[in-house]
Order: structure tokens, then sequence, then C-alpha cells
């Protein structure tokens, strides 16, 4: 039989979307039995053949296309393991016979040779593909120039830049200490400094940055990592982050160094992440080899490069009865029902990895190999992060940014179906103000996914000492609106508990303004227990409500007069003053002549703080502490924009930066009974480097997934951890 179908199609481009790699809905590759089929068509793949979910037909029932290349890779050697930042490697292909063969779905026949078949068929084989294309670009450091690089006045006037200038040599240590290797090099002045401390004590003595607070130079490049292609990493002390300067031959040349005759010696920032991240011991306390364990949601997740924090978070979730419920449960329907493209739909992919993780497809003992490939995150990745620069980027990420991250994602999603698989984490946190004087209370609350929990200093510290410590009464200062009296008793407790409860331990704190990182251990009780005692709700019978407060931020007073007097109402100069974060009147003025044309320049001040403009330097530095950017921005509302009370403030109200409820959905309450099922361990300096791995109770034991490798792990580490997930009982 032949196939009469006449080809319709062009041979795709360098421009074109290739998928190649894996079955768009499955984890089907071309390494599998049968192989995977891309359609001639539009170049999405499927799957076809006995034990497969003939993806490929479902793509041919959605949308008529007939024509497709099978390609079916047959592994002669084992290709290198290690990850390396060259994402495409030659070598690679040539330990693969790779057999591939065109078939019309409709005739069940391969198809004739003909120009356009031969032609679609080689720009399918060389195309690079999406994914890899993907990978590359995540790869590569999104790193710009700012005004400061751009607009570099150099000036070698200290000591050390004469010096510099008058021998033409940098010297090879720091100009305030001893350190000889990671050196940054002022690019105002020349400068040499070492780097900025580390979380474990590591890294530098913070010279650099010290030079950077003294002198406001914002400039600096580390020594060592200079190529002769003249890139280099430049770190802009103002902007906080890694910058590109364009013209840093001609800078460096005043410093007399020549770009072209550099050779790198340092590690450069992803270099240094990836060496972390590869290097984690695998042996159980005795050296012994972990038991590899197989099946039914006990599927590895491959490491594509720093996503052992995105791996350790999935993990979770999927473990978990909601996430199983609104994903997995659904998937095959949603599959045969969706008309987005696979590559492009959220909930497609969500499909697709839980039924990856949880059908035990792929997780069957290698045949030569001790630990499975696991499932590859790439096309989730890219899914998920489309709009998260962030996330998209191959850098190690905070593993607890990331799961309220997802949460946050799946709420938003999930509106839109009319579902809620997010409700089960979430709980009411109520606050509890009472006067000391007059004793009438107030209560508030916020809804929250995640509680944030202080470890305390002291011996054998428990989880239940990290909830007394973290909700313990406080007295603070505020004016009663019934009595004269401005001192109040604060406590905080659950106004509801959730079904599921994740902590977060604060590992990762500030000491003397040096960062640090906890390593204390904290006592976990592995069967059920309460937290009923935190519970906290009201008002009570006998306790008298106060009066509801005017919550208008004070205004400066002075101001406000100035701008009234030139004619402007009061309404307008409040909003004015507000808008720009109650400085002066000249530029509140500069606004209200900006703003004069607004429709709603009359309408009342309704949300008087949100409005409040935050200065984008102190939110940057407070974010490069490990905070989030709401959170940064409304702890500078809370405190007149002080950088360093707003700080302060953060670590006492570790629960803000969630936002309020929407007023409709109602958290699920239940007896605040629970276990651990679940918890993600760190190794490393800092949250933003370093090694993630997760556990979680299976059938009675902890099974320890470590990107790919799934073992069973006799003796789970659970006092030091950063992440925990709790179940009700
Ligand atoms: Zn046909
Ligand atoms: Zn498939
Ligand atoms: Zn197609
Ligand atoms: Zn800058
Ligand atoms: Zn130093
Ligand atoms: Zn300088
Ligand atoms: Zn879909
Ligand atoms: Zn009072």
């Amino acid at each position: 039989m032949t196939c009469l179908h006449i080809p319709s199609f062009v041979a795709p481009t360098t421009y074109s979307n290739v998928y190649k790699e894996e079955c768009l809905l499955c984890f089907e590759t071309p390494e599998s039995l049968n192989g995977i089929d891309v359609c001639l068509t539009c170049l999405q793949s499927g799957c076809s053949g006995p034990e497969t979910m003939n993806h490929t037909s479902l793509h041919h029932e959605k949308t008529g296309h007939k024509l497709y290349l099978n390609i079916k890779k047959i592994k002669l050697v084992e290709p290198p393991k290690k990850i390396t930042k060259l994402v495409v490697d030659e070598s690679l292909q040539e330990k693969y016979e790779t057999k591939v063969k065109t078939w019309c779905v409709d005739c069940k026949c391969e198809l004739g040779n003909c120009e356009q078949i031969e032609k679609a068929v080689n720009g399918i084989m060389n195309a690079t593909s999406a994914t890899q294309k993907q990978e590359i670009k995540s790869w590569e450091e999104v790193v710009e120039a700012c005004e400061h690089t751009v607009c570099l006045e150099q000036n070698p006037t200290c000591s050390s830049g004469k010096q510099i200038i008058s021998r033409l040599k940098v010297p090879k240590k720091c100009n305030e200490c001893d350190m000889k290797e990671n050196l940054w090099l002022c690019m105002t002045c020349g400068n040499v400094g070492c780097g900025r401390r580390q979380f474990d004590g590591s890294g530098g003595n913070n010279h650099g940055m010290e030079h950077f607070e003294k002198t406001g130079h914002p400039v600096s490049l580390k020594l060592g990592t200079i190529t002769a292609e003249g890139e280099a990493d430049i770190y802009c002390y103002k902007c906080n982050d890694m910058r590109l300067d364009p013209e840093l031959e001609s800078h460096l040349k005043l410093f007399g160094i020549n770009v072209k005759t550099q050779q790198k010696t340092e590690k450069n920032m992803a270099e240094m992440q990836l060496d972390q991240n590869i290097t984690f011991n695998m042996k159980t306390v005795d050296g012994e080899d972990y038991e590899n364990v197989f099946g039914p949601g006990l599927t590895g997740i491959k490491n594509i490069g720093n996503s052992c924090y995105l791996a350790s978070v999935v993990q979770s979730l999927f473990y978990l009865r909601p996430f199983q419920q609104e994903y997995y449960e659904t998937a095959i329907e949603h599959h045969f029902n969706c008309r987005e493209k696979p590559q492009n739909c959220f909930e497609c992919q969500m499909g697709k990895i839980a039924m990856g993780l949880l059908s035990g497809n792929y997780s069957k003992p290698p045949l030569n190999l001790k630990d499975q490939l696991g499932i590859s995150p790439t096309l989730f990745k890219s899914v998920i992060s489309q709009n998260n620069r962030e996330f998209a980027s191959m850098r190690q990420q905070d593993a607890f940014e990331f799961y309220q991250f997802m949460i946050n994602l799946v709420e938003q999603k999930s509106k839109i179906k009319g579902t809620s698989p997010h409700l089960p984490f979430q709980f009411n946190l109520t606050q509890r103000l009472e006067c000391a004087n007059c004793h009438k209370v107030k209560y508030s609350n916020v809804t929250s996914n995640s509680i944030s929990l202080m470890i305390p200093q002291i011996e054998n510290a428990s989880i239940i000492n990290c909830f007394e410590a973290t909700v313990s009464p406080e007295n603070v200062q505020m004016n009663c609106p019934s009595c004269s009296s401005n001192q109040f008793y604060k406590s905080t407790g659950f106004g509801s508990f959730p079904e599921i409860l994740v902590i977060q331990m604060q590992r990762f704190v500030l000491n003397n303004w040096t960062p640090e990182k906890l390593d204390k251990k904290v006592t976990v009780p592995l069967n059920k227990f309460s937290l009923e005692q935190f519970r906290l709700n009201g008002p009570l019978e006998n306790e008298v409500e106060l009066p509801n407060q005017d919550s208008k931020p004070s205004l400066n007073e002075a101001a406000l007069d100035q701008l009234m007097a030139m004619g402007f109402s009061r309404l307008r100069c409040e909003k004015a003053l507000l808008a720009t974060g109650n400085r002066d009147a000249d530029s509140a003025m500069n606004w209200l002549f900006e703003h004069m044309e607004d429709p709603d320049i009359e309408s009342p001040i309704n949300n008087k703080l949100a409005s409040v403009d935050v200065d984008q330097e102190s939110v940057a530095l407070i974010v490069s502490m490990g905070f989030t950017d709401t959170q940064a921005t409304k702890a500078l509302k809370e405190t007149n924009m002080n950088v360093e009370r707003a700080i302060d403030w953060l670590f006492s109200h570790p629960d803000c930066g969630e936002s309020p409820s929407g007023g409709n959905e109602k958290s699920q309450d239940g007896e605040g009974n629970y276990k651990i099922v679940g918890f993600i361990s760190h190794k490393g300096s800092s949250v933003h480097c370093g090694h993630y791995v997760c556990h979680l109770l299976v059938d009675d034991k902890w099974i320890l997934f470590n990107d790919n490798r799934v073992v069973h792990d006799v003796n789970p580490p659970f006092e030091n951890t950063y992440i925990y997930f709790l179940r009700r009982q």
C-alpha cells in the first residue's frame, strides 16, 4: 500500500521550533522502544506504537496532520554524565545509531521518497531543537549594561589608583587585608578590595563593598575573570547586580590591562554555582550505598543544571493529594480536550509532569545503570517560567521562593477553571493587639500559604520551641484610639489550620548585619503532634473591641501647607505627597503638574498606603538579603522608607508578603494535628547556591529524592531541614 496524501508542508528553517527530543505530552524519547514522531506539518512531537499513549494519533485527531517523521536512537556507548556548559555536544551524536522513517498515520505505511519530504527530514534532523535553544538561552546570564557602567567616570586619584597608573600594574592583594583571591578592582579609581562575606563565613572580608560605601564608586570587576574576548564578571553595587561594561577594553587600558592578552584564571559566578551543585555526597553515614527504589511516585527528575531546587519542590507538591487530584487524575482528559499547543499550555505540562512522576512508567530499573535516568523538566520549566526571568535562568534559586511562586501560579491558573488546589495550603494568620491600659482588643487576619519560623538560640530546640519563639507576645508602641495609652501587647497565632502546613525554617539570618546560615539542629516529632496551642481566635465574649483606627499615614505637614498655599485642594496635595514618597513640596508639586489631567484626580484616596512611591535602590538592597520584592516594598512603606528598620520589621513579620484573601474563598479549617510527611534540605552556604534534596514519606519509608536518584534513606536528616511539609491527621 502506498500513501497518496499530498505533502503540504515546507522544510523547517533555523527560525522554526522543532520538537524532536521528547513527546510533548509524555516522556517518550528517541531512545524509547518506538522512538518518537515529529509532525512534518507543524514540527510538534508525539509518540506511537505499543505501550505508548499514542499522542501522535491524538495530534492527528486534533489537527488532521497525517505525515510524521519517526526518529529512533539506539545507544551504542554511554554518553558522558557530567553536565557541562556546552549543551550542544557534537561528540554525543556519534554514540547513537539514529534510524529515521517517514510514515502516514492514516494509511499506516511508510512514505515514498520525494524531494520535498527529503528536504523536510534533513531540515528536522539538522535543526537545533526548540528545547536546546531554550537551554542555551537560559545558560547565558542575562547581563545588561546600566547607567553606571555606560557613564562610568574614571578618576584614578586614590593611592592605589595612582600606584597602578605609575607602575601600570594591578596589585594582587586586597588594599585593606591579605586576601589574594576573590579580588575586585574598582573601575573608577583602581582600588583593589576583597569580595563579599558569604553566609558560611567564606568569601572575603567585604573590603570591595566597603570601598563602595565610602566612595560611592559603583562598578567593580573581578580580577582573573577577564577573557581575551573582552568578557568579565562586572558588578554594579548601585544596581546590586551583575552588569556589562560596553567600554571594558578602554576602561581597563587606563589601568594598564590589555584585554587581548588576558587569560581567565578565576571561576566566574555561573561556573562556581555548577561546581557546588554537582559535588554532593550520596553515601550513607556508614559509607554504604543507598538502596535504589522504583515504581509509581518514585520517579527521579534529571538535573538540567542548577535545577535541584525545582526538582525538590515539584517532587513534594506532586506527592501531595491536592496536586495529584488537580493534575494527575485529569491529565488524560485535559490532553484529549486541550486545543492549545502543548508546548505553551500550563495544564498540559502540569499533567505531563504529574503522569511522568506518578505513573511509574519512567521509574524502572535501568539495564546497566544503578540509578534511573529521571524525567527531564526542561519543557515544564520553560512553560511555568514564561514570565519569570529568575526561574527561567539556569541560576540556583531559593526553593522556598519557588514553592510560593508555584502555589501562586497554580492559584492564578486554576481560578480560570473554577478549581482551587491551592486552598488546602491556605490558612489565616491572626494578629491580636491589646491595649495595656484599657484592655480593648483588635484582631486582624492575613491569608498565608506557609509560616516562617524563627530558630531560638537555645540548646536542643524543638520545632514547638520555634513556634513559641515566632508567635510569642511582644510589647509594641502605638496610640490607643480609645484611651491615652501607647503600650500594646501583640500576639500572633493560627486563625485557622490548613490541611497541608508548609513551614520555612529561618536558617538564613542577619547577625550584626552579616548574613549567616544557622546550622542549628531542630528536633521534630515523627508521629502525630498538635499545634492547637497556637490557635488564636477572637474577639472572645468578654473582650471589647477597639474602635476602627484611621489608618491615614502622617503627612509632611509643612509641605502640605506650602502646597495648599499655592492654591491646590487638600485632596490633591495629599495625593501628590503620597505619590512622591512624602518627601518635600517640590517633588509633590511636579507630580501635581504632571497629573492635573488625571481622570481620577478628584476621587478620594482609597488605598492610602498603596500609592506611596518606594525607592527602588532600597528595595534592591533588601531583596539582596533574600526577601521578595513585595516584602521589601511593604516593609519600606511600614517604616517610613528606612532600610535598616524595614529589615528589622521583616524579621518580626515573617508572614508578610502574602496577599490578603479575596474574600470569597474560605480556607479549610480543621483540627491542628499534624504529621511531617516531607521535607527539603539544603547543603551549602546560601539559598542561592548549594544543593537541594527532598525526603518524602512513602508507605512508611523515607525516600530521598536527589535529582534523578531515588533511594530509601534509613537515617533521614530530619533536624537540619529548610522546608517542612506537614499533613493534617
Ligand atoms: Zn497517507
Ligand atoms: Zn507521548
Ligand atoms: Zn502537526
Ligand atoms: Zn549600575
Ligand atoms: Zn580585604
Ligand atoms: Zn574606587
Ligand atoms: Zn493544555
Ligand atoms: Zn486603651
